[in-house]
């Protein structure tokens, strides 16, 4: 199997091309993208646009699961910019008690108020059992849900400014040639009129919704290198990470389960594709990223049995219909590495 020889990521991820170097498609657009960008100038755009909203509606929205990068940027909204921040928080029905303590500490060392949006859990773990008969994932009712925290939020305040640590779209974007799916026509698409529109209102923003606001990204704009975030939060919040060491997603309880059927699926999981996008950005070498890829992949051979329970408990399926579902039919490509 081959490897791009910048990045590492394997020849069967979906869309993926290689030069006659052995370079991937997405080192080379990566190349090209930030070669010339002006970060300055995007610091100093961003910094006009937040004081804009805060000078006309008073507050910006941050959205915040507790995790890495979106207790970075509500951080970096107190500190950096001094922002009349609200929080918006979802639960997603497996939020861990280390995120919990994570978003008490924010609200409290950062003094901004986060309120959490709770959506009907039934309906929640009914989502995410269909998705995971239909597509082989269940990431993406959760993605939804947080998205549609901040846009609750920003109602509630009447602000049309949202703020967060989404990576997409920035240096160390992982998710990249579109390969996760989660946007609003996916969703609707695989939801396939099986829910009310009031099962779906605290879940869910349409996209002709989402364009009356306006989103701002801070690792488009910032430097985001997650050691040096992870040192940061952990000084300005004592922000903790996972007993395990996770530092990634550790807001789910069944991230594992996530990434052990994307292994499944793609032959590689979103944990691949985070370190590849560190290696690109220049934050790990190749090598640390190698060794990296190799010891959390190999993790994930084995099936992560307590997070399954939980899983498929809530969700109220067996490990029998499971592994008899289509999908999981890839080679691990860590096998190869
Ligand atoms: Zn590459």
């Amino acid at each position: 199997m081959k490897f791009c020889k910048k990045c590492l990521l394997p020849e069967t991820y979906p869309g993926i091309e290689f030069d006659d170097d052995g370079v991937c498609s997405v080192c080379r657009a990566y190349e090209k993208k930030w070669k010339n960008f002006n970060f300055e100038l995007a610091e100093i755009e961003c910094e006009r646009k937040i004081k804009n909203a805060e000078s006309q509606y008073g507050t910006v929205v941050v959205t915040c699961s507790g995790g890495l990068d979106s207790s970075y940027a509500i951080l970096l909204m107190r500190k950096k910019f001094d922002s009349n921040v609200v929080g918006a928080n979802f639960d997603h029905g497996f939020v861990s008690d280390t995120a919990k303590k994570n978003l008490n500490k924010i609200s409290k060392i950062l003094n901004v108020p986060i309120i959490t949006i709770k959506p009907d859990f039934d309906v929640m773990y009914r989502l995410y059992r269909d998705f995971l008969i239909k597509t082989g994932d269940f990431c993406t009712p959760c993605c939804q849900g947080c998205s549609r925290s901040g846009f609750l939020v920003a109602r509630q305040n009447n602000t049309k400014t949202i703020v967060h640590g989404g990576v997409s779209g920035s240096r160390v974007e992982f998710n990249v040639l579109g390969m996760l799916k989660h946007h609003y026509e996916r969703f609707m698409r695989y939801t396939d009129n099986n829910y009310t529109p009031d099962e779906l209102y605290n879940i869910v923003t349409p996209t002709d919704e989402i364009k009356k606001f306006e989103l701002i990204s801070l690792p488009q704009c910032f430097e985001w290198n997650e050691n040096k975030i992870i040192d940061t939060l952990r000084r300005e919040l004592d922000w903790e990470f996972l007993p395990d060491g996770r530092t990634r997603h550790i807001d789910c309880l069944i991230a594992d389960v996530s990434d052990f059927l994307l292994q499944k699926k793609f032959g590689f999981s979103k944990k691949w594709m985070t370190i590849s996008a560190n290696i690109r950005a220049g934050i790990i070498d190749i090598e640390q990223g190698r060794e990296s890829i190799k010891q959390t992949e190999e993790k994930l051979l084995d099936e992560p049995k307590d997070a399954m329970d939980l899983f498929l408990s809530k969700i109220e399926y067996t490990r029998k219909e499971l592994y008899n579902l289509p999908f999981y039919i890839a080679e691990p490509a860590v096998k190869y590495l």
